[in-house]
């Protein structure tokens, strides 16, 4: 479902995409639902996010397995951005979105506390943002785990970047 109704939620994007090598910002495009309420338009119908937030008004990402009450042809991963986001947390979710592409494998080792939430999917999400933000955007203890601990993940990262 592509949806923007407010643009200052999407300006992020852009500086977003620029910080990820060009095949990989490919292989993130998705659809895009901004400034609104997932739930309320019917996106999904997942309302409890973890820490006590809500879905309605948390950035996320919409896999189509979310989407089973929509006709096939309607369902689509979607980047959703109820609330104005930062360019960390746009890679983050764009780090959903290339999690979706290679089918939720692998399961990279968690690099910071909030890898540990959602059963293993935020993992990879957290190891992305690591490996794709510059130091400054609050991933610079991340990256050093993600790459004293986990090379396989690097590994993998840096061979989709190679066009
Ligand atoms: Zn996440």
């Amino acid at each position: 479902m592509n949806r923007v109704r407010q643009h200052r939620h999407v300006e992020p994007l852009a500086p977003a995409l620029a910080l990820l090598p060009p095949r990989i910002a490919e292989m993130v495009r998705c659809d895009v639902f901004a400034g609104a309420d997932p739930v309320g338009a019917g996106l999904h119908r997942y309302v409890e996010a973890s820490y006590g937030r809500s879905y309605r008004s948390t950035c996320h990402v919409a896999y189509e397995m979310h989407q089973e009450h929509l006709p096939r042809g309607d369902r689509a991963v979607t980047l959703v951005l109820p609330e104005v986001p930062t360019v960390a947390v746009v890679v983050h979710e764009l780090g959903h979105v290339l999690h979706a592409a290679l089918r939720l494998e692998p399961q990279p080792l968690p690099v910071t506390e909030y890898a540990l939430t959602s059963g293993g999917l935020e993992a990879f999400a957290e190891a992305f943002a690591a490996w794709a933000l510059p130091f400054g955007h609050g991933y610079g203890a991340a990256k050093d785990r993600l790459y004293e601990r986990d090379r396989a993940t690097v590994a993998l990262l840096d061979e989709l970047a190679v066009p």
